[in-house]
């Protein structure tokens, strides 16, 4: 099947309460643009450096989501034009974070990314640092930022019973979170969760964003260097 009809095919399966983000990374923007002009705007990369390559060469409507780790000193690169930061776990990357969006006068969203895998290969807070971390006084004196949600991860494993109840626990952390008093800047509007391999049991545990990679644009091949 084409991206394009990979693509239409995953949309007319998801509710409409889910957003999809097509997961974009390491395919060429030739690829990519077949999923542009499908009417396709949400894209998702892990690599700032590509991103903001495939930023200054494709359509400036495109939302570009940064899906991976970030790192501090890379911030700088996509504070200009990024629109959802997916992975923030550390109030020293949001007060960059924040600093940069002030310098380009934007206020940007960010998703706390919580570690509910049972891997230690996963980045993230725990439970308890979230909520340390949402009542923090100096996450309230961030002009520049908006936290909309939280974004995880399950661990990589064919036992879809674990898969479930890390997804649940992270629903459960979400809706506590939306229940309670929350500071301003805080507003729990998505829950990013499920890839091509977990979206479905994502979906049935409260997910309202799926970041879908692999199942739009085929298997990623990574370049071997020699
Ligand atoms: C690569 C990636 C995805 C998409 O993975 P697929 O299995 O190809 O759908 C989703 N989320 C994150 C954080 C990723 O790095």
């Amino acid at each position: 099947m084409s991206i394009a009809e990979n693509l239409n095919g995953l949309k007319a399966e998801l509710p409409d309460h889910v957003e999809l983000i097509a997961v974009s990374k390491t395919h060429p923007a030739e690829k990519v643009m077949e999923a542009y002009d499908t009417g396709h705007r949400h894209f998702g990369e892990n690599k700032v450096q590509e991103m903001v390559a495939k930023s200054e060469t494709m359509p400036s409507d495109i939302r570009w989501h940064l899906i991976g780790h970030l790192q501090r000193n890379k911030v700088k690169y996509i504070a200009p034009f990024v629109h959802l930061i997916h992975g923030v776990d550390s109030l020293k990357l949001l007060k960059e974070i924040n600093k940069r969006a002030k310098q380009n006068e934007r206020v940007i969203d960010c998703l706390i990314q919580v570690f509910i895998a049972k891997e230690d290969t996963k980045f993230g807070m725990d439970e308890k640092e979230v909520r340390t971390f949402i009542a923090s006084t100096e996450l309230q004196e961030l002009e520049h930022i908006r936290v909309v949600g939280l974004m995880g991860m399950a661990t990589n494993t064919d036992n879809t019973d674990q898969i479930k109840s890390e997804f649940k626990g992270l629903k459960q952390l979400f809706e506590d979170i939306k229940a309670s008093d929350t500071p301003k800047h805080v507003e729990m509007n998505h829950l990013s969760m499920g890839m091509s391999g977990d979206y479905k049991l994502a979906i049935e545990c409260g997910s309202t964003m799926v970041r879908v990679g692999s199942a739009i644009f085929g298997a990623r091949n990574y370049p071997t260097n020699g």
